[in-house]
């Protein structure tokens, strides 16, 4: 089939490299000309694994392509999928004005036969029947369309093997046409489809990252019970996640939830119940206990180090997860930060999320190390902040003796607490119990 893409970020580029993959031929559109000239010379602008060599091979093969022109992107194609972002507004609710405008924009270049639009960015329900209306307001061509609703579930890391082998795909619609057209894009993946209406579809994505997001924050109001008790978070969530009927995924305690999905995606769920006057409080106790599990661990770093000034903290890691170079929204910034703010000497080092965090002058202050191993050069304290595999396989002994003093706040329980006290380190996990 013939498709197009419109916004070719994480979403957009990963989802065209991957329906290209299965045989479609795939035009993926950008408004940023600096990322279509990128992607057109063969510069992938965003890491994510696999990625480069999908794209490479389905360029080679005359099936993606990138242009910045909406109307070659429609005019080539039976399916067009929006794929751009849907950023938070100060009060939570989010801003449709992206998807308004190519929605207009679409509307401005439909001609000839029906179209399929599928929304696939992340939108408050009923956003499907607005895009729908405003493509009827201005299409003057009288061209047949369907909207429909795809949202998506990659995530960022292994966002290529969750395209390709998805756990279920979502469409949203109530024409017969479209649902043919839809089915056929997805045939080669043989994934479960779930067909549902556009309302549904669209509730559908809120209410999943809010309830992942209300696992984490379950976890991590564990951790500080038991910080409190002397209990091991790492046996309890293994111990509740052994049931079947709970799950072992996303049960980690950490530093809390961040990255650009799912602030924003609680925030959004918060202001959209809101709005239709069925407040979802339990929401809003998730977000205070994901601020609170940052809150207190940079408690315990002052409580350890007292004064900050000029103490020297090395930071490892600066993406919001590991194997991925996205640092957007992401906790590791906001903690380089706070101790930055406090007169600390930050050294950071992060296996990909450096360039972007120094491009987009996000940590203005830190020193960006070379490695693991110079970032503790000479360190009071070091901090794991995102849990790349790199960094559970550095030469601990070498650490230690690189640091001025050595005081580890794991915030990602990376390591064993039991070894790192073995090896001398003062070690600090979250809720590890007291001990810990
Ligand atoms: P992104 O910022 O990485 O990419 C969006 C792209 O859209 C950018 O390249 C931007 O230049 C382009 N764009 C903006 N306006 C445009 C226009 N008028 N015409 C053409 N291109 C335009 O965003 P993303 O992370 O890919 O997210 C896109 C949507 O998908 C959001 O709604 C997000 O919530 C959702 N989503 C994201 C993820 C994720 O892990 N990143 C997962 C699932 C869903």
């Amino acid at each position: 089939m013939e498709l197009c893409i419109i916004g070719s970020g994480y979403v957009g580029l990963v989802s065209g490299a991957c329906f290209a993959e299965v045989g479609h031929t795939v035009i993926c559109v950008d408004n940023d000309p600096r990322k279509v000239q990128s992607l057109q010379a063969g510069k992938i602008p965003i890491y994510e694994p696999g990625l480069e060599d999908l794209v490479h091979r389905n360029v080679g093969a005359k099936r993606l392509r990138f242009t910045q022109s909406i109307e070659e992107g429609v005019d080539a194609s039976q399916v067009v999928f929006i794929a751009v972002p849907t950023p938070p507004q100060a009060d939570g609710s989010v801003d449709l004005s992206f998807i308004e405008r190519v929605a207009r924009e679409i509307a401005g270049v439909l001609k000839d036969d029906y179209r399929v639009i599928v929304d696939k960015s992340t939108v408050p329900v009923k956003t499907g029947e607005k895009v729908a209306d405003t493509i009827k307001r201005y299409n003057k061509s009288g061209c047949e369309f369907d909207v429909v609703s795809n949202p998506e579930f990659l995530r960022e890391g292994c966002a290529v093997a969750d395209l390709m082998n998805p756990d279920r795909v979502v469409i949203g619609s109530s024409s017969d046409r479209a649902l043919a057209l839809m089915k056929k894009v997805y045939e080669p993946f043989m994934a479960p489809i779930l067909v549902t209406d556009i309302n549904s579809a669209e509730l559908i994505k809120h209410a999943a990252n809010s309830f992942l997001a209300l696992k984490i924050s379950y976890a991590n109001a564990l951790s500080a019970i038991c910080e409190a008790s002397g209990a091991d978070i790492e046996k309890v969530v293994d111990g509740i996640g052994a049931d079947k009927r709970i799950g072992r995924h996303f049960l980690n305690a950490g530093l809390g939830y961040g990255g650009s999905c799912f602030p924003k995606d609680i925030a959004a769920f918060i202001a959209i119940t809101d709005h239709l006057g069925m407040p979802f409080n339990l929401l809003k106790e998730v977000q205070r206990i994901n601020a609170d599990q940052k809150a207190r661990f940079l408690k315990s770093i002052r409580d350890a180090l007292w004064v900050l000034q000029d103490k020297k903290i090395a930071v490892w890691g600066l993406t919001f997860k590991p194997d991925t170079d996205d640092v957007r929204n992401s906790v590791p910034i906001d903690i380089v930060n706070e101790l930055l703010k406090e007169g600390a000497q930050v050294s950071a080092y992060d296996p990909k999320g450096m360039e972007k965090a120094a491009e987009l002058k996000l940590i203005e202050g830190a020193r960006l190390a070379e490695s693991p191993l110079d970032a503790v050069e000479g360190a009071e304290a070091l901090i794991i902040a995102t849990e790349w595999k790199e960094f559970a396989a550095v030469d601990l002994a070498e650490v230690k003796a690189r640091m001025h003093t050595p005081l580890v706040f794991d915030g990602r329980n990376l390591f064993d607490p039991a070894t790192m006290r073995g090896l001398g380190f003062t070690y600090r996990g979250i809720g590890r119990g007291r001990a810990a």
